[in-house]
């Protein structure tokens, strides 16, 4: 089991993963909306695995992946794609991604997806 930061702009997709995930006995240490409030939320909870929402404000999902490899190249990071959107994935893998996962989640697709990773 691990502890999971969730960084998405979408306040329903957040509700949706963090069900997924406690359902799983995953513990949701922290949520954020966009990019520069997800790093911050890393430093400050440290967590196992990221949950990382490409498109979102003021800083995207590939630049926030980019600075939390930075600050910490052992941590592992799900990037979350909108399905037939697949253009940052190239530099995602680049940036150091560990898994992709598509939007709408799926529970099977992120539990496999964090079991792969931890
Ligand atoms: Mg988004």
């Amino acid at each position: 089991m691990a502890n999971v930061l969730i960084v998405d702009d979408s306040r329903t997709s957040r509700k949706i993963l963090r069900t997924i995930l406690e359902r799983a006995g995953h513990t949701v240490v922290g949520e954020a909306s966009n990019g520069e409030e997800g790093v911050r939320a890393f430093q400050e909870h440290k967590p196992e695995v990221v949950t990382m929402d490409v498109t979102m404000p003021v800083i995207d999902g590939v630049e926030a992946l980019k600075m939390i490899k930075a600050l910490r190249p052992e941590s592992k990071v799900i990037m979350v794609t909108a399905a037939g959107k697949d253009s940052k994935v190239t530099e995602c893998i680049k940036a150091g991604a560990d898994e992709f996962v598509t939007k709408p989640y799926e529970d099977e697709a992120i539990i496999n997806a964090i079991a792969k990773i931890i």
